[in-house]
């Protein structure tokens, strides 16, 4: 089986060409959660409804978060009475925010995502990272600013200094990941195409992940979320950049710190620098679900190619 760690759209789509070549016994999704927050009463988790969003078919690709054809009376009320219409809610995507609202406290997090991933028809596994709170919290040069103020109302605009993951260190593994990773079917471990310091950071950081993920001794590959130095969409390459650390595979492969056995790049970046690990050069820009398939398909080909 697959072990899977996911970000919001670019790991969404990676997962989703996974969950078309792999059976649902055979590939567990495990999905970052330092993006949530509460906001208007609720529990906001971007990257686990866009997992189950796009896995579900039902995710608005355009807009690349949210529910498609989705409309926006709420926030329109919500704007004519002075409330924070900040981050959008769309009036459908509301509907997930209050049900998971309702469930909470008497649910976690894991039992939730089950339940929406399973009203959504998707048969493979999709989990929290951990069902306890793990909050983003980064550091600019305004000051330090909760993940979504930095990410949504700041638009990623001030310059990225560190992270840090608040509640990270009491913060357990949930079952679904710890399950993976005691699995002795467990063959690889995929990093998605996500953004490295935003979305895969905070599951690393999970105490004792880096070390477990180590001793099971299973290829670990990562797809790189960067085509000829570029993000497709977002601030990664630019946090990065305000890093000091190249947008290369060998950018890419000292930000893991050893952790990679192999990266799977674009043919853009083939001649930029040689890291000292394997590399699978390709196509990764995924337009359509043929690319998802395609690449999820080369991907767990070359991971196994890896095998120690
Ligand atoms: P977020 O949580 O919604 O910001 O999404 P992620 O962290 O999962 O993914 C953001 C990253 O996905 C960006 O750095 C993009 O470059 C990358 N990305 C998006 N689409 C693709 C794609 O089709 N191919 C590759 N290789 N990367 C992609
Ligand atoms: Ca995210």
């Amino acid at each position: 089986m697959i072990l899977a760690l996911a970000g919001g759209v670019g790991g969404a789509r990676l997962a989703k060409g996974l969950a078309a070549v792999l059976p649902p016994e055979h590939l567990s999704i495990i999905v970052n959660v330092g993006d949530d927050f509460e906001h208007l009463g609720l529990l906001v988790c971007p990257d686990l409804d866009t997992v189950c969003y796009t896995l579900g078919g039902v995710n608005n690709a355009a807009q690349g978060w949210g529910l498609e054809g989705e409309s926006w009376a709420f926030m329109d009320a919500l704007s004519k009475l002075g409330g924070e219409n900040w981050f959008n809610l769309g009036d459908r995507d509301l509907a997930t925010h209050i049900t998971r609202k309702a469930m909470l406290g008497r649910e976690t997090l894991s039992a939730i995502t089950a339940y929406f991933a399973a009203k959504l028809s998707i048969a493979h596994k999709i989990a929290p990272m951990s069902d306890d709170p793990v909050r983003s919290i980064v550091h600019t040069d305004e000051g330090e600013l909760a993940f979504q103020h930095y990410f949504v109302r700041r638009r990623a605009e001030p310059r990225f200094r560190s992270i840090r993951f608040d509640g990270v260190e009491q913060a357990r593994p949930s079952p679904a990941f710890m399950a993976a990773l005691d699995n002795p079917e467990l063959e690889a471990i995929i990093i998605c195409p996500s953004n490295p310091v935003l979305s895969i950071a905070p599951i690393l950081a999970l105490p004792g992940i880096r070390a477990r993920l180590d001793s099971r001794k299973v290829p670990i590959v990562a797809v790189s979320p960067f085509i000829g130095g570029k993000a497709i969409k977002g601030p990664a390459a630019k946090i990065m950049d305000e890093i000091g650390i190249a947008t290369t595979p060998a950018g890419l492969a000292s930000y893991y710190g050893g952790l990679l056995d192999g990266i799977v790049i674009d043919h853009a970046d083939s001649a930029t620098d040689e890291p000292n690990i394997a590399l699978h050069v390709t196509d990764t820009l995924m337009r359509d679900i043929s690319d998802q398939r395609r690449l999820a398909s080369e991907t767990i080909l070359f991971a196994r190619s890896l095998i120690r």
